[in-house]
């Protein structure tokens, strides 16, 4: 019996099944403190699986998914504990740009007999057995769509996929939007994604609290280098406060890039003691991926993120010294 399955009447042409010929249990699993992105892809890969697959099980890995995906079908299947499951047969890892950016799931990858990554980052070093890493894609979700035979995909993969893109190119705003973006994107609209809906409810709406933390880091925010740098940090006490979570700060980040003038913004949340989670935009000269990637992180060329420790005069000295020296460079 071939693994590949038929669809009303219609043989599969994907580029998926080559991963997983004799498979019958797989993982899927995608980067610590999930994105649209990273949420999005997983759970297109999951209900693609299983609906083209039906003998495989599938095992979704994430961390706890932000209330603006669970908009999703399927966001409740989502494995966040860390139980100790068997061997899965291929792993796919989806969306995080080195291992361990998986959090508790590098366990599963560790024993998985075969290792897939499918992935947009530059720094992606190609750590599965399988790479499908294209940097110049806007989106995990991108990448995924280019393997999976989009003449046969629901409406339900087709909103997860289209979620994942919309959140990395803010809305087909940001530079990493491509004339492929653009295709994918209208296949989707052809096969019935309500994109209105969808656009509103994941990325312009966002909760009282969302909205204060907002006015509450531009109003403490602050600029250096004549205005081409501005910073806020988002600290404890200001989180605590708001009860808010680090993903209630998702896009705050790019109110401040386009602040006039601006061509770096920063923002600091203080996820534990004397430690920051740094995210980073650029307009159009810094790269930002070479700053995070000094601090051990990494991402774009416009968007990129690392974690810091130190107190934050420490965090904002170390990674202004770098900017400057870019702001230098260019002027
Ligand atoms: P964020 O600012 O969290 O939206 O992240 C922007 C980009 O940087 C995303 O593409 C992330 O994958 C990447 N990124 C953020 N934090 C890290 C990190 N600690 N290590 C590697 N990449 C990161
Ligand atoms: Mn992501
Ligand atoms: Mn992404």
């Amino acid at each position: 019996m071939p693994l590949r399955q038929k669809r009303m009447g219609m043989p599969m042409n994907d580029q998926l099944s080559k991963y997983l010929e004799g498979a019958g249990r797989v993982a899927v699993a995608g980067h610590t403190r999930p994105d649209g992105d990273c949420v999005g892809s997983c759970l297109a890969l999951y209900a693609y699986l299983k609906e083209n697959y039906p003998k495989l099980t599938v095992d979704v890995y994430l961390e706890n998914v932000p209330d603006a995906y669970c908009v999703l079908e399927d966001s409740r299947i989502v494995i966040t504990d860390g139980r100790d499951a068997q061997p899965y047969d291929v792993f796919f890892a989806l969306d995080a740009s080195d291992k361990e950016r998986l959090a508790g799931a590098v366990k599963y990858f560790d024993k998985a007999k075969k290792t897939v990554c499918i992935d947009h980052h530059i720094s992606n070093p190609g750590y599965g057995d399988e790479n499908v890493v294209y940097p110049k894609a806007s989106s995990t979700c991108e990448v995924l769509a280019t393997l999976m035979d989009l003449d046969n995909i629901s409406v339900k993969v087709a909103e997860a996929l289209y979620v994942g893109i919309i959140c990395d190119t803010g809305c087909f705003k940001h530079s990493n939007t491509g004339e492929q973006t653009m295709n994918i994107a209208g296949k989707l609209m052809r096969l019935g994604v309500d994109f209105s809906r969808l656009t509103d409810e994941v990325f312009y709406q966002k909760t009282y609290t969302q909205n204060q933390l907002l006015g509450r880091c531009l109003l403490e925010s602050f600029l250096m280098f004549s205005g081409k740098c501005i910073i806020s940090v988002a600290d404890r006490k200001v989180m605590d406060f708001y009860k808010a979570k680090s993903s209630d700060l998702e896009g705050v980040i790019d109110q401040m890039r386009v602040t006039k003038g601006v061509e770096v913004a920063v923002l600091l949340t203080e996820i534990g003691e004397l430690s920051y989670k740094v995210s980073m935009r650029s307009n159009t000269f810094v790269d930002v991926a070479k700053i995070a990637g000094h601090f051990g992180g990494g991402g774009h060329i416009r968007a990129a993120g690392c974690s810091m420790s130190g107190t934050k005069y420490d965090v904002i000295n170390n990674l202004t010294r770098l900017i400057e020296e870019q702001l230098k460079n260019h002027d």
